[in-house]
C-alpha cells in the first residue's frame, strides 16, 4: 500500500473470510513452497516470545520477514486451552501483516483460521514428503481444531483408505468422527486408546494438549509416518524417547526445534539421541540437500513448532485474494 494518508486503508480479514481464502489444497502448496524458501535462508525468523499468563495460559509474539514474496509482519497469539469449553477456539489472535518497502500497516487477519489451516498444511507437506508413497491409514491423537485441518490435510496428500481417531473425551472423538467422517466421506473409527489408533497406521498425527507423553515409540509399525504438533514448548511432549529415538526426525526449523522441541530436548537428555539426531529441515528435503525417507520399514517424525513465516506467506496470500476476490472489510486508516 503507498500513495497519500487520505488513501489508506487497513484491510479486515475475518475466520470464514481466512477459510474461503486459503483452501487446504493450495495452503499445502505455498507451504512447501515456504519452508523450501526459508531452508534456503530467505527469511528472518528470530525465536518466538511465549509469555506464560495467570491460569496456565500463554501469549505469544512471532515476528518475520520473507524475501520470496516479501512480505513482513506478526503473528499475535493468545493460547487459552480452556476456550473450548466457551465455545472459543484455543488459539486465538491476529496475523498483523505490513507493507515490507514502507512499514505501513496493510492488513489484520484472523490468527485462530490462518494457524489452523497453514500448520495442517506443513503437516501435509511432511507426509507428502516423508510418508511412504502407499501410506493409507492414519491415526489421529486429539479432536481439536487441529485434527479437524489435519484430517483435510493428510486426505489432500495421500489416498486414505482408513482412519482412526482416539480422544481423551470419547463423547468428543464420536462427534469428531461423525462430523468430519461426513464432511470428508471417510469412515472415521473411534478407537478406546491411543495404542489402538496407531497399531495399523502409516501415518499418525499427535494434534492434542498433552503435556506428558499420549504416543509411545514401542507401538509404531515399521514404516510409520509420524506429525508431532502438539507440543509447542521445551517442557511438553505428546511423545515418549522411543518415538524420537526409532525414528528419522525432521524439522521445521532447526533453531527453534533446539529450543522448543520437548520430544528431542528430553530424549537428548535422558541419553537416548544426539543433538545431532536432527536428519534435517523439511525445507531441505524439498531442496534436496538433504535426503528424506531412506528406507520403506524406517519410522520418520516431523516434529512441527510452527514459525512466522508460514503465517506470513498464508496472510500475503490472504492479502492477494482479498483485492482479486474482494474479501474482507478495508477500514480508512
Ligand atoms: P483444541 O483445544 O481445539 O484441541 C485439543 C485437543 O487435545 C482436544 O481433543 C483435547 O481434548 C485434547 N487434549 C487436551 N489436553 C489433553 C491431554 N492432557 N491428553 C490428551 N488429550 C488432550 O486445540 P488445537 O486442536 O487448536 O491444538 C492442538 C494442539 O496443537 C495444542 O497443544 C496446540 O498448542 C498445538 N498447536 C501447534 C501448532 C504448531 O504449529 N505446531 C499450531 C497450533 C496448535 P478435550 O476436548 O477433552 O479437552
Amino acid at each position: 500500500m503507498s500513495g497519500s494518508s487520505s488513501q489508506r486503508s487497513l484491510l479486515v480479514v475475518g475466520p470464514a473470510e481466512v477459510h474461503h481464502a486459503l483452501p487446504m489444497a493450495d495452503c499445502i502448496e505455498l507451504m512447501a513452497q515456504t519452508m523450501a524458501s526459508v531452508s534456503r535462508g530467505d527469511a528472518l525468523i528470530p525465536l518466538r516470545t511465549v509469555m506464560p499468563l495467570p491460569g496456565g495460559n500463554l501469549f505469544g509474539a512471532m515476528p518475520g520477514h520473507l524475501a520470496r514474496p516479501q512480505a513482513l509482519g506478526a503473528k499475535l497469539i493468545c493460547i487459552f486451552p480452556d476456550n473450548a469449553h466457551r465455545g472459543l477456539p484455543s488459539h486465538c489472535g491476529l496475523v498483523v501483516v505490513f507493507d515490507p518497502e514502507t512499514g505501513l500497516p496493510r492488513a489484520v487477519i484472523d490468527a485462530a483460521a490462518v494457524t489452523a489451516v497453514r500448520t495442517a498444511a506443513a503437516s501435509g507437506v511432511a507426509t507428502r514428503a516423508l510418508a511412504k508413497q502407499d501410506a493409507a491409514h492414519l491415526g489421529i491423537l486429539g479432536a481439536g481444531e487441529q485434527a479437524t485441518t489435519h484430517l483435510e490435510a493428510m486426505a489432500n496428500v495421500r489416498r486414505l483408505r482408513s482412519v482412526r481417531l482416539w480422544a481423551r473425551d470419547a463423547a468428543k472423538a464420536r462427534a469428531f468422527a461423525e462430523r468430519e467422517g461426513a464432511r470428508l466421506g471417510v469412515a472415521i473409527g473411534v478407537c478406546a486408546s491411543a495404542r489402538d489408533a496407531v497399531a495399523d497406521a502409516d501415518i499418525v498425527c499427535t494434534v492434542t494438549g498433552a503435556h506428558e507423553p499420549v504416543l509411545q515409540g514401542s507401538w509404531l509399525r515399521p514404516g510409520a509416518h509420524v506429525n508431532l504438533v502438539g507440543a509447542s514448548r521445551a517442557t511438553t511432549r505428546e511423545a515418549d524417547d522411543d518415538v524420537v529415538a526409532r525414528a528419522r526426525f525432521f524439522v521445521d526449523l532447526r533453531a527453534s526445534a533446539r529450543a522448543e522441541a520437548g520430544e528431542l530436548l528430553h530424549a537428548i537428555q535422558a541419553g537416548r539421541v544426539e543433538p545431532k539426531h536432527i536428519a534435517g529441515e523439511i525445507g531441505e528435503v524439498l531442496n534436496g540437500t538433504v535426503q528424506g525417507r531412506t528406507r520403506e520399514d524406517e519410522i520418520t517424525v516431523y516434529k512441527s513448532l510452527g514459525i512466522a513465516a508460514q503465517d506470513l506467506a498464508a496472510a500475503e496470500l490472504i492479502c492477494a485474494r482479498a483485492t482479486s476476490e474482494s474479501i474482507g472489510t478495508r477500514v480508512p486508516f
